[in-house]
C-alpha cells in the first residue's frame, strides 16, 4: 500500500490491449502520470484469449482505417518496443456460401479497394486450385487478403505494458475499481479497492465489463458480451504450412494455423449474452462438424484443449469511442464485436488524441457515444 499514490492526471480501468496501448500513447506524449487499474492480471480477460487475427477486410472505411495503422504497428514492434511478436502474413480468406453473403463481399471489395487495400476475388474452382485442402462445393466464391494475418495478442499486450511502465505509467494488478465519482458534470476521481485516487481524466477500457463500468457514472452503455469459444488441435500436417485464417461467413465457422497445430473456432449466434466462459462440448461437436465439411482432412486432427473468451457487441458491431455526452473526463473504448485486439493499437493513439488534443486525425463518427436510437448509421457487416 506503500507506493499507492492518490492522485493521477488520468486513470484507465482496464489492463487488456486498450488499456495499456492508451496508457503508452500519453506517457509517449509525456504525459507519465498515468495509472492503470485491472482487477485481475494484465491481458489474461479477453485480449489474451482472442486469436490475434489482423485483417483489412472490413466493410466500413473507418474500421479498415484503425487496421491499416495498427498493421504499420505490428510491422515495427520490435523495432519499437524490443519484443518479437511473431506477426505471420498468412492472410485471411472469406468464404461465401450464400448469394447475398457473396454481393456483401463484393460491395465490401469495392470499398477496400478504393482504401488502398490488397485484395483478391476468387472463383471457387481458384479457391480449389490454391488451397486444395478446402471443399468448395457449396461455394459462391471467396476473397482473400495476402496482407492480412495473425500474431500473438498476449505479447503484444505486454510490449506495450511494459514500454509504457519505462515511461513511467503505474500498472497497478489486482485493483478492482469499484466506483467514479463524478460532480458537476466532470469526472473527479475513482474508487478502488486499494484505495481512492483524485483525477480528472478516467478511461474506461474495461472490454466486457464496460457496461458495468459505465454505469458506476450513470450512464447506459449499449455492449453486452457474449460468449465464443475457440478450440486447439494437436501438431497437425496434414495440411501445408503457412495456414490462412480461413472463414466461412455464413456459419462464422474458422480456422487458422498454430505451430504445430491449428486454432479453429465459431459463433453460436443462439447463444444468449452472458459473462459464461466455460467450454461446452457438445457446441465443440458442432465447431469439428463444420470444420470437417469445410477441410475433410481435419477429420483427422485430434483436439488439444479449448477455451472460452468475451466478445463485448453493440448493436451495430461498431465500438465506442470518446468521451462521454454529459461528462466531462470520462472517456471510453469498449464494444469492439470481436475485433478489438487489432484495432486496440490505433485506439490507444486517438484516446491519447482526444485527451491531450480534444481531436483526432481518425474519423469517429461510426463511433460516436450517443448515436445508438437516434440517426441510423451503417453498421459493420464483415463480423464473425
Ligand atoms: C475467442 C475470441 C477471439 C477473438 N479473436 C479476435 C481476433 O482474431 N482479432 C481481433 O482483433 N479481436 C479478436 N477478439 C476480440 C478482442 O480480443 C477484443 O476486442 C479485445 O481484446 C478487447 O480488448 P479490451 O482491452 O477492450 O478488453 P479486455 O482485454 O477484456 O481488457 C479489459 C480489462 O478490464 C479489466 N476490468 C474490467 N472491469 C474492471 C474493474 N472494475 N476494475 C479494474 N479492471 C477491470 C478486466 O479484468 C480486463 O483485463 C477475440 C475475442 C475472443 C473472445
Amino acid at each position: 500500500m506503500s507506493d499507492w499514490k492518490k492522485t493521477a492526471a488520468v486513470a484507465i480501468i482496464g489492463g487488456g490491449i486498450m488499456g495499456v496501448s492508451t496508457a503508452y500513447h500519453l506517457a509517449k506524449r509525456g504525459i507519465s502520470d498515468v495509472v492503470i487499474l485491472e482487477k485481475d492480471l494484465l491481458a489474461q480477460a479477453t485480449t489474451g484469449l482472442s486469436v490475434g487475427g489482423i485483417r483489412q477486410q472490413f466493410s466500413l472505411p473507418a474500421n479498415i482505417r484503425l487496421v491499416q495503422h495498427s498493421v504499420r504497428v505490428f510491422e515495427h514492434f520490435k523495432d519499437e518496443f524490443g519484443v518479437d511478436i511473431n506477426f505471420r502474413k498468412a492472410g485471411y480468406l472469406f468464404l461465401a456460401r450464400s448469394e447475398k453473403t457473396w454481393k456483401d463481399f463484393l460491395s465490401s471489395v469495392e470499398t477496400q479497394r478504393k482504401y488502398g487495400v490488397t485484395v483478391e476475388v476468387l472463383s471457387p474452382e481458384e479457391i480449389k486450385y490454391r488451397w486444395p485442402y478446402l471443399n468448395v462445393s457449396d461455394l459462391k466464391g471467396g476473397t482473400f487478403g495476402p496482407e492480412d494475418g495473425y500474431t500473438d495478442p498476449y505479447l503484444v499486450a505486454m510490449g506495450f505494458a511494459s514500454s509504457a511502465r519505462k515511461l513511467g505509467v503505474r500498472i497497478k494488478e489486482e485493483t478492482k475499481v469499484t466506483g467514479i465519482k463524478v460532480a458537476s458534470g466532470r469526472v473527479e476521481g475513482i474508487e478502488t479497492t486499494k484505495g481512492p485516487i483524485l483525477t480528472p481524466v478516467v478511461v474506461n477500457a474495461a472490454g466486457p465489463w464496460g457496461g458495468d463500468v459505465a454505469k458506476m457514472a450513470g450512464l447506459d452503455l449499449p455492449v453486452r458480451p457474449f460468449r465464443r469459444q475457440v478450440f486447439m488441435t494437436k501438431s497437425f500436417n496434414a495440411i501445408p504450412k503457412p495456414v490462412p485464417m480461413v472463414i466461412d461467413q455464413d456459419t462464422t465457422f474458422y480456422f487458422r494455423g498454430e505451430e504445430p497445430g491449428l486454432l479453429m473456432g465459431m459463433s453460436d449466434r443462439d447463444e444468449p449474452s452472458s459473462f459464461n466462459t466455460h467450454v461446452d462440448r457438445s457446441f465443440m461437436e458442432k465447431v469439428i462438424e463444420e470444420a470437417v465439411h469445410r477441410a475433410p482432412v481435419l477429420e483427422k486432427a485430434k483436439i488439444l484443449r479449448g477455451w472460452g473468451g468475451l466478445y463485448t457487441i453493440t448493436p451495430d458491431n461498431n465500438p465506442i469511442i470518446g468521451e462521454a455526452m454529459d461528462i466531462e473526463g470520462l472517456f471510453c473504448a469498449v464494444g469492439f464485436s470481436g475485433h478489438g485486439f487489432q484495432q486496440g493499437l490505433a485506439v490507444g493513439l486517438i484516446l491519447s488524441e482526444l485527451i491531450l488534443d480534444g481531436h483526432t486525425h481518425f474519423d469517429l463518427k461510426p463511433y460516436i457515444y450517443d448515436r445508438f436510437g437516434k440517426v441510423k448509421q451503417e453498421g459493420e457487416r464483415k463480423v464473425v
